[in-house]
């Protein structure tokens, strides 16, 4: 059976980061991922990294507008590591080779992002994502003795030990079919996030909860699961991300009357408020009838106020996007967006380093919650928490290697347990619902009702739409029978971890009967530090979901009202 040190699921920026790190503390590594690393979603990555690099920055600047950002709901303590380890970070990698984008003066240059206080996001044109992750592949190569790649490998369980330690992984090779056991001193999840739950997303067809369900499936607490990011602009039918980089370089916001309607709802920042006050305040023109487009669903993002020559340097993914995917040139006529789910802020719930509850077993980047987000992510913080605790993680999981044997797993059991399943897939009769069906009906009901405005009613509706799904997707089937590159399989296997990810999500929405940051409900429109200024923790217990609560950790910013 393989056996390594460290086994990182993902080889995303989280993934690649901690093989790097841990490799460099001298841990024998495998990093294994369902795709070919380098078309990780971390690719999409478009507009910017995080950090007080400039000279009139301090990372305390950039730690508040995150606590601020997240409603009062992040851990100030993973606030205060993420944003003072974030310059030299920055910095390494630009050392190592990526290459971003400098100023007529030679120096780093930084673009405004929203809920910043000053421009602090570094960028490489709006492909910063790409640049980064090409970057940490070529650093692992050279690290190719010690990190193992098992590439195009999809897991399907963790292993406990008796003691209830994670030993190990079961995966399946894509590109043949065979199953095979995994022993490790430590797995790191590296899995990113569950965007596929909604349909339409700005996440790619891979990101579909593995990792977040992996760890709950063995009893690993998720937290802050009700917090999901829609982002401000986003094209109307596909979903497509506009990059917030559009706003940080000057684009304007505006209704049926041409209005910028920001003015209402955050005088100061305008377009560059946090990603769900200006999500909100999008829907509230759609919904009051001052949308655009054939169904007044979406509002006009305008760009053609940023020279045009700028756009074509900063921006030329994103004209690109406008072109190919909404038939409009950016740099002449305003674009329709509408807010579109992004990104999750929950996840399994982990320490500063990485660890779980469950000894053995960690997590990095946006399948984790540490929390840094709370509420609500700043744009361009997701490229930096993946970075700073995929880091933290493989330094942890290779010292705690360095002093332990390797664990006696004994997959076999397991082994074939997961062989069966998913040859019982492959054999379910052609009748009832495809795993397609089932598929949308999740994302449209999520995006129905689990959005930018919520309600009990709505969430209730929700709950009983995904106990009915999962009982669907028990028996749902799949067309193709074989095993090289049954990618019907898998994406049956995904199914049930959407599931597990919405089921999660709408518990925890109901639980919190206020508002804040991405969540609003309608009926409990007010924050309530009072009763709500905890996390909520759903962990999967033999009786089903079960909710906890955990304190928010406070350190220097006490909660005040959030304005902007
Ligand atoms: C369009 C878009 C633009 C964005 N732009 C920015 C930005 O400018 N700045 C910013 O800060 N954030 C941005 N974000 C958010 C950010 O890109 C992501 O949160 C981050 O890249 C996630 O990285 P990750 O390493 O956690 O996961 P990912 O990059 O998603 O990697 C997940 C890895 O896990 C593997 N995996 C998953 N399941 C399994 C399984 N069952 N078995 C084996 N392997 C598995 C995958 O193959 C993959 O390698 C953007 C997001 C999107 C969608």
């Amino acid at each position: 059976m393989p056996a390594h040190d460290v086994l990182i699921i993902g080889a995303g920026l989280a993934g690649q980061r901690a093989a790097l790190a841990a490799a460099r503390a001298g841990a024998s590594v495998a990093v294994m991922s369902k795709v070919h690393p380098v078309r990780s979603h971390s690719v999409a990555a478009a507009g910017g990294i995080n950090a007080a690099i400039s000279v009139d920055d301090d990372w305390r600047s950039h730690a508040y507008d995150t606590v601020k950002g997240s409603d009062f709901l992040g851990d100030q303590d993973a606030i205060e590591i993420m944003c003072s380890e974030a310059p030299a970070e920055v910095m390494h990698l630009e050392h190592i080779g990526v290459t971003f984008h400098r100023n007529e003066h030679g120096e780093l240059d930084l673009r405004a992002f929203g809920g910043a206080s000053m421009k602090r996001t570094a960028y490489v044109a709006d492909i910063t994502g790409q640049a980064m992750l090409h970057v940490l592949y070529e650093q692992l190569m050279r690290h190719h003795e010690t990190v193992e790649r098992y590439e195009e490998w999809f897991t399907t369980s963790l292993q406990l030990d008796e003691e209830g330690r994670c030993c190990g992984v079961i995966a399946r090779d894509v590109r043949s079919g065979k199953m095979e056991a995994f022993a490790a001193k430590n797995v790191i999840l590296a899995c990113g996030g569950a965007g596929q739950v909604y349909k339409p997303t700005t996440n790619g067809l891979i990101v579909t909860g593995d990792g977040i369900a992996l760890a709950y499936r063995v009893g690993a607490p998720l937290m802050d699961m009700e917090m999901v990011q829609y982002h401000p602009t986003t094209l109307v039918d596909s979903g497509i991300l506009i990059t917030e980089g559009a706003r940080g370089e000057g684009a304007h916001l505006l209704n049926s009357a041409g209005e910028r309607f920001l003015e209402k709802s955050a005088p100061n920042k305008m377009e560059l408020a946090s990603r769900d006050v200006v999500s909100r305040a999008e829907q509230i023109e759609i919904d009051e009838g001052r949308g655009v487009g054939p169904d007044g669903k979406g509002v006009y993002l305008d760009v053609t106020v940023v020279p045009r020559r700028r756009t074509l340097e900063a921006l030329r993914e994103i004209v690109n996007l406008g072109k190919d995917f909404a038939g409009v040139d950016i740099t002449r006529e305003p674009i329709t967006i509408r807010p579109g789910q992004h990104y999750i802020m929950g996840g399994v719930k982990t320490d500063v380093d990485g660890r779980t509850p469950i000894e053995g077993l960690y997590a990095a980047g946006e399948v984790a919650c540490v929390s840094v987000h709370g509420g609500n992510r700043l744009g361009a913080n997701s490229l930096l928490d993946t970075l700073i605790f995929g880091r933290r993680a493989g330094e942890h999981a290779a010292a705690r290697a360095a002093s332990m044997g390797m664990p006696e797993a004994n997959g076999t059991a397991q082994l074939r347990r997961d062989g069966e399943v998913i040859s019982a897939i492959i054999a379910r009769p052609r009748e009832g619902r495809r795993v397609s069906e089932i598929k949308n009906e999740l994302g449209e009901v999520m995006n129905r009702e689990a959005a930018v405005f919520r309600s009990g009613e709505g969430l209730e509706r929700a709950r009983e739409t995904i106990a009915r799904l999962k009982e669907e997707a028990q028996m749902a089937w799949i067309d193709d029978r074989g095993t090289v590159f049954n990618q019907d399989v898998l994406g049956a296997i995904e199914l049930g971890y959407m599931l597990d990810c919405a089921e999660a999500t709408v518990l925890a929405a109901l639980e919190r009967t206020e508002s804040r940051g991405a969540q609003y409900r309608t009926d409990f429109p007010a924050r309530n530090d009072e009763e709500w200024l905890k996390h909520i923790d759903v962990t999967l217990t033999a009786g089903g979901p079960e909710l906890s609560y955990s304190p928010v950790t406070i350190t220097q910013w006490q909660p005040e009202e959030r304005k902007y």
